[in-house]
């Protein structure tokens, strides 16, 4: 019988051009498991690119071979990347489940003549790799990226920056070790990372005490201005405009996180940031428990993830976005509130 991992092993029985994307915006889970595992297929002699479709937060910079990273560009680079896609005997697609989640180049990768190869834990996969390793019980890529070299034999390799990397996507796609999706599998390979003498203070150091100081007055300012808290939905919400936005300069990965001080609100099940980018609203959506935000964001919003954080996407202003989003709640009261409460007995 076939596997994916015995496909694999037979597609990387020989050096190859490879070619690793990840999705729009990429955060640590997508930047860190595409790196973590161009590493490895380096180690083992492939001539490998990884171009992310868009640029990604500095707080990332650190992780190795970050420097080689090509980032497109649509007017700099979009024929390099177009060769690139087109040459590539193999196409790596991690953490993104959807060609739509990686702009221009999805059309690119979708026509091109190598093998593609998922490495993906969002719920819903799109039918287009010839080989995949879609997992939506997986806390994160890079968990998958582990068990692939791990099977494939290559555990000893991993070296400290590649377990920095895969530590990188794990710690942030679990909420540092608090989502539901921390299983026993998670902790044994942080063990196993631990042995590839991983530095993982310095990791939660570089990831989440690396603030400028406008960021976290911008934070000050979207706590006390601008959530939204709103009761009777158990929902509470931000929304940011682009004046906002320019005023408290921010840069890419700025408002990353945001989303979940509104859910830290006890009694809130349900959170949700707009923030206002332009040409249309991003909207990152998050839960605690029963209620779908994937489900939600699919429906409603073009988007999806997994069930309790999930992104979409909105092409009328922000405010008509947050009205539409507010005009939804009542069909979901039931979720958002529990079981109605009985009426008092006379
Ligand atoms: P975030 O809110 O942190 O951007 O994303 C939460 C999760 O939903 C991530 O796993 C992300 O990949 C996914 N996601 C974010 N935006 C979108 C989107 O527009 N479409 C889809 N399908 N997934 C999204
Ligand atoms: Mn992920």
């Amino acid at each position: 019988m076939t596997t994916p991992l015995i496909e694999l092993q037979a597609l990387l029985a020989q050096p190859r051009q490879v070619f690793i994307t990840t999705h729009h915006k990429p955060d640590a889970d997508a930047l860190g498991s595409s790196l973590a595992w161009a590493g490895y297929l380096k180690q083992h002699g492939h001539h490998v690119t990884v171009v992310t479709p868009s640029d990604y937060p500095g707080f990332l910079s650190w992780m190795a071979g970050n420097d080689e990273v090509v980032v497109y560009d649509k007017r700099q680079n979009d024929r390099q990347v177009r060769d690139l896609v087109q040459r590539a005997e193999v196409i790596f697609c991690l953490d993104f489940s959807c060609l739509g989640r990686i702009n221009e180049i999805g059309e690119y990768v979708r026509n091109a003549p190598g093998t593609k190869v998922l490495i993906d834990h969002h719920q819903q996969p799109e039918d287009f790799a010839d080989i995949n390793f879609s997992n939506p019980g997986a806390a994160a890529t890079a968990e998958l990226v582990f068990e692939i070299i791990r099977d494939l034999g290559g555990q000893a390799e991993i070296t400290k920056a590649m377990g920095e990397a895969l530590y990188a996507g794990i710690m942030t796609d679990t909420g540092s070790f608090r989502h539901p999706s921390t299983s026993r599998n998670v902790h044994l390979i942080i063990a196993e990372l631990l042995s590839a003498h991983i530095d993982l203070s310095a990791v939660h150091r570089r990831i989440y005490d690396s603030h400028t100081e406008i960021r976290l007055r911008f934070l000050g300012f979207v706590l006390k201005e601008k959530l939204v808290v709103n009761r009777e939905f158990n929902t509470a919400y931000i929304a940011i405009t682009k004046e906002e936005l320019r005023e408290y300069d921010s840069k890419t990965g700025d408002t990353e996180g945001l989303v979940n001080y509104a859910l830290s609100i006890e009694g809130i099940v349900f959170a949700a940031i707009f923030i206002d980018r332009g040409s249309a609203v991003k909207i990152s959506f998050r839960s605690v428990g029963d209620f779908s935000v994937s489900d939600f964001s699919r429906l409603h919003f073009e988007g999806g993830g997994h069930h309790n954080a999930a992104g979409g996407i909105s092409y009328v202003p922000l405010d008509a976005t947050v009205e539409r989003f507010l005009g939804l709640l009542p069909q979901y009261k039931e979720q958002l509130v529990g079981e109605p409460v009985a009426a008092a007995p006379p």
